[in-house]
């Protein structure tokens, strides 16, 4: 085969293997393409319109009355910094209650903030692919923010920010029990571990959190803007695998 068709098809196989059939493209332009294509008549387009706007909505009332749900009930209409006045959900975090596995993003974005579910777009689907990838469901761990709010324009969470959301994580930490943490990119891990470090001085090595053994790896937003990280980010998931069966072995 011609090099580059080779190169071609090993792309698309690690591609199919990552994301699935999940093509990463232009949101709008599948819509319309759908319009244009599979709606011949008005009735058609509608439906298609309206199968496009349907999506999962966090429901604080499906929780279990369970310790960390109690708590999320506690602190969901938090104001104690200016985001808890501009936010359209509080993003408490969302998964399994005793998870082994916590994940620790940055804060939540525009489909997180409409939908109050943590990493539910583009770089949640990745995330999930990666943990598809290592045989672990989404529904299994814990996934959370340093955040509980989206900061307008999705800038960086800014330190007194931090000061007053960061105590929500540590009773999350304590309630969950997790036996992993996994903090989701640079801003993440920094807060958390309180440097200026880049992301490459915390990869491929343990730290802990909270008294719980933590791994820093890419933020699946930033693979999705440069897809040579993503072998990285897989090494990095087996990494977090092999790491979470060590842990507990030692704590049986
Ligand atoms: N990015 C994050 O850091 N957190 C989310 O929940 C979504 C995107």
């Amino acid at each position: 085969m011609d090099e580059k068709l080779k190169k071609i098809a090993d792309f698309l196989r690690e591609y199919l293997d990552i994301y699935g059939d999940t093509i990463f493209v232009n949101e709008m332009r599948i819509k319309q393409t759908a319009l244009q294509f599979s709606a011949s008549t008005a009735e058609e387009s509608e439906m298609v319109e309206a199968s496009s706007r349907v999506e999962r909505i966090f429901r604080a009332e499906d929780k279990p009355d369970t310790a960390l749900w109690q708590f999320m009930h506690q602190i969901k209409d938090c104001t104690k910094c200016s985001l808890g006045h501009t936010r359209n959900k509080f993003v408490f975090g969302d998964g399994y209650e005793q998870a082994d596995i916590l994940f620790i993003g940055e804060a939540p974005g525009a489909d997180e903030d409409r939908t109050g579910i943590p990493f539910i777009g583009r770089a949640g689907q990745l995330l999930n692919k990666l943990l598809a990838h290592i045989k672990v469901d989404r529904k299994d761990v814990f996934i959370a923010n340093i955040l509980k709010c989206r900061p307008p324009n999705n800038r960086d969470p800014l330190p007194a920010e931090v000061k007053e959301c960061l105590p929500y994580l540590h009773k999350q930490i304590e309630l969950i029990q997790p036996k992993v943490i996994v903090s989701l990119g640079r801003i993440a891990a920094q807060n958390l571990l309180n440097t200026t470090a880049a992301l490459k001085q915390m990869r491929e090595r343990l730290w802990e959190y909270q008294g719980v053994t933590m791994i820093v790896t890419y933020h699946p937003a930033a693979i999705l803007r440069n897809m040579g990280l993503l072998n990285s980010a897989i090494e990095d998931f087996k990494f977090i695998h092999k790491t979470f069966l060590e842990v507990s072995q030692r704590q049986k």
